[in-house]
């Protein structure tokens, strides 16, 4: 059976004059990490002999479209992947997420799912960004861990914060931490993310805390300091995060620093294969920038492109 190196580890970083601790989620292996990981381990450990295909949908540069190429070549599965439109620039110049999954053995089909159709017994229908009940299995065992963490080291209480999509990483872990779990909506609002929670869990007791701040971001959009975070991080700890969601994710968290009275977790959650595609497309709109020194060669090819 293929085993995830667990638990993953945890770094101490400095960041502007605080310091955090960082669950390094994107170190988990070196194909089949983060977020989505997590959420689909339940599908990388249980017995399905029957299962031979798995379907699911979404953007054509999703980290979960990425994550299931990875889980259905780990198990010898097909992989049909249904998205609303595949750009002619992306056809020609495939990169990021959209490659790599290709690369993994992908079928990707333009057009809507059909769920009827595909509504077989050796098919996996997973939803969109993995919304899926079995993703408590990979979250207890998260949250198993950073309670091992805190105990191990001898510290009384952690305030645990992660950015969310469509929230089910941040609900799950919340309702198996002692520790609270603190998040920001990085797609849609904080009403969205409260339906997304409902939809999981009735009981809003085990639901986690949003912080908010008031500019709004758009998912998917560039922001020049959403880059500009992004890169001093790196400067600063030496660690890439993701350019989708943790940029949000850091900015609200600098933004509340002063209510937390307990050190701060922040779980990475990988996604760093689509950094090829943002990196990208802020090289187009800001041109020439400041890429930090581990970043020049991945400049130079983008440029190049
Ligand atoms: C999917 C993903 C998220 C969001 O997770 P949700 O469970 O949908 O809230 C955050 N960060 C990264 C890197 C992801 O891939």
């Amino acid at each position: 059976m293929y085993r995830l190196s667990l638990p993953s580890r945890v770094d101490k970083i400095e960041f502007g004059d605080h310091s955090y601790y960082i669950k390094r989620d994107d170190l988990i292996d070196r194909d089949f990490s983060g977020n989505k990981a997590r959420k689909f381990h339940y599908y990388l450990q249980s017995d399905m002999p029957h299962i031979k295909k798995v379907v699911s949908y979404g953007s054509n540069q999703s980290n979960a479209m990425y994550s299931l190429s990875v889980l259905a070549k780990i198990r010898g599965w097909e992989f049909d992947y249904y998205v609303d439109h595949i750009p002619s620039y992306l056809i020609e110049n495939p990169q990021g997420n959209y490659a790599a999954a290709i690369d993994n053995g992908m079928n990707i089909i333009e057009a809507k799912v059909d769920i009827e159709l595909i509504d077989s017994d050796d098919t996996l229908f997973i939803q969109e960004g993995g919304r899926e009940e079995s993703a408590e299995y990979g979250l207890r065992i998260l949250a198993d861990e950073i309670e091992e963490f805190r105990v191990s080291h001898q510290i009384e209480a952690l305030d645990i914060f992660l950015p969310s999509g469509t929230g089910t990483t941040a609900l799950y872990l919340q309702k198996h931490s002692l520790s609270r779990v603190f998040t920001t909506p990085c797609v849609g609002d904080e009403s969205y993310l409260k339906k997304q929670f409902l939809m999981l869990e009735s009981d809003i007791s085990h639901h986690p805390t949003i912080l908010n701040i008031e500019k709004k971001y758009h998912f998917g959009k560039l922001y020049k300091e959403s880059y500009e975070i992004w890169q001093q991080l790196q400067r600063e700890t030496a660690i890439e995060f993701d350019l989708l969601y943790d940029p949000k994710g850091w900015i609200t968290l600098l933004h509340h620093r002063d209510i937390f009275v307990n050190p701060i977790l922040y779980i990475h959650q990988g996604g760093l294969i689509g950094n090829e595609s943002m990196l990208a497309r802020y090289m187009r709109k800001y041109g020439e920038y400041v890429y930090p020194p581990n970043m020049q060669k991945l400049a130079t090819k983008l440029a190049n492109q």
